[in-house]
């Protein structure tokens, strides 16, 4: 397991680069370079919440809104030790790229508390987001910038942020507030299918890769890191085509079974540690020192940030590395890999299905109407073969890799909004 000091360091850069070198391909004008490399709003807040004990700690929280050129900001708020200004920064651009590959009337934002949400109780963390939720203010809004669900956070705090945010309304306009964030419970306006819409989109692109590649995922061995929300659902849709799990790797242990790891009895286990895979009983623990040097065909990287390297890079296996998570591929690490011929499914692309599931969440909360489940996945799969055959195509055409062209798809509708509607005044 790599350390969280890794993790902290490198994302920003490693957007900066991928974003530098998608503009150089695509011969990006200058004004609109300038324009995009910057973040629009940068929004830190310290907040204060009482404990169970009746202490109080104060908090830091942040929301970074990029870009707004297509749309309101989207993203997620994310309760990690590791978020700080420099991971809102980087995880709010990759949403301008990821919204605007997609199709969506979106732009790019993103944030969080810098928190290991473990040491507090449940009834803490309700204060905690409540407070922050106060504390951000008229920042956030449902045609402004809504956030959603990422690492360590869920439907319960997205229904505490939605609550309190409507509170803070004059009673004719608190369910008209209620979509100020995505992936909240069913009952409280969420979409059926936005649980499990980043894993499905993982699969989606997965099948898209092996369709373009004439390669059967029957029988083809994975290893997922992280085994949230997004590593979960990827397996439990991966089972589905025949492919079989036999390594997974969470913060609390790594787990290994060639003969292969059955989801469903693992997020059953999961349950019953509070979302952790240690100790579960069908799998050889170890380490996990070489995760990523498993014989394997494919790999999910659905944890954190940075997780590929230059150091484990050259002992990578599989043929294909599907990004679940956000930036887990540094971009020399990248490079490497390229040349060693592993497809890349870069996060933009791969995870979008997150996204494209809280954007129809909020158009079911705007028209107040109560969608299907199997109407929201069909939805979710076309919009995410779209911007898969965009992403391929332009790299042929500009015979780069996949995230450069699909970093060209997406800045290309940004630059475009900028050309026609100008600069006011
Ligand atoms: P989650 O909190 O549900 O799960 C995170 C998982 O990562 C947990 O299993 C945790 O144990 C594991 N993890 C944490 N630290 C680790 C470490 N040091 N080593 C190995 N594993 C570690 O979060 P999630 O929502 O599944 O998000 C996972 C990734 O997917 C993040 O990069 C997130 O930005 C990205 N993502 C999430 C969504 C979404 O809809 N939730 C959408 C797009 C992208």
């Amino acid at each position: 397991m790599s350390t969280e000091t890794k993790k902290k360091t490198g994302m920003y850069e490693n957007v900066i680069r991928q974003f530098t070198h998608a503009a150089d391909v695509m011969g990006l004008d200058e004004g609109i370079r300038k324009i995009l490399l910057a973040t629009n709003n940068e929004i830190v807040v310290h907040f204060p919440a009482k404990m169970d004990d009746g202490r109080v700690e104060v908090f830091t929280g942040y929301r970074v809104q990029h870009n707004n050129a297509l749309g309101p900001y989207k993203g997620g708020l994310r309760y990690h030790p590791t978020v700080d200004i420099d991971a809102a920064r980087a995880l709010a651009i990759w949403m301008t790229w990821k919204t605007a590959l997609a199709g969506l009337p979106y732009g790019g934002g993103k944030g969080g508390i810098e928190i290991d949400p473990k040491k507090y109780s449940q009834s803490e963390l309700e204060r905690i987001t409540r407070r922050f939720t106060y504390a951000l203010g008229d920042n956030i809004g449902p045609e402004l910038d809504i956030p959603a669900p990422d690492v360590n956070t869920n439907p319960q705090i997205m229904a505490w942020i939605s609550d309190t945010y409507a509170a803070t309304k004059s009673p004719q306009h608190r369910f008209t507030n209620f979509h100020v964030v995505t992936g909240k419970p069913v009952g409280t306006g969420g979409l059926e299918g936005r649980d499990r819409a980043t894993g499905f989109g993982v699969v989606v692109t997965i099948k898209s890769w092996a369709k373009l590649k004439n390669e059967n995922l029957q029988g083809k061995r994975y290893i997922v890191q992280g085994f949230g929300n997004v590593g979960y659902w990827a397996a439990h849709f991966l089972q589905k085509e025949g492919a079989i799990l036999i390594g997974v790797q969470d913060s609390s242990g790594t787990l290994y079974n060639q003969n292969g790891i059955d989801p469903e009895a693992l997020i059953a286990h999961c349950q019953t540690t509070g979302g952790t895979v240690a100790g579960f009983p069908n799998a050889n623990a170890d380490t996990g020192e070489n995760f990523f040097a498993t014989d394997c065909d494919i790999i999910i990287p659905a944890a954190l940030g940075n997780q590929i390297t230059v150091e484990n890079a050259p002992l990578i296996k599989a043929k294909l590395i599907a990004e679940g998570a956000n930036g887990p591929t540094n971009v020399d690490a990248e490079q490497i890999l390229l040349e060693r011929g592993v497809s890349i499914i870069p996060d933009i692309l791969c995870n979008s299905g997150g996204v494209i599931g809280s954007y129809y969440e909020w158009l079911q909360n705007k028209r107040s109407e109560i969608w299907k489940i199997k109407d929201v996945l069909n939805m979710i799969e076309d919009k995410i073969i779209t911007a898969f055959n965009n992403t391929v195509k332009t790299a042929e055409e500009h015979k780069v890799d996949w995230r450069t062209s699909a970093y060209i798809v997406g800045i290309k509708r940004v630059a475009i909004t900028y050309k026609e509607r100008g600069i006011y005044p």
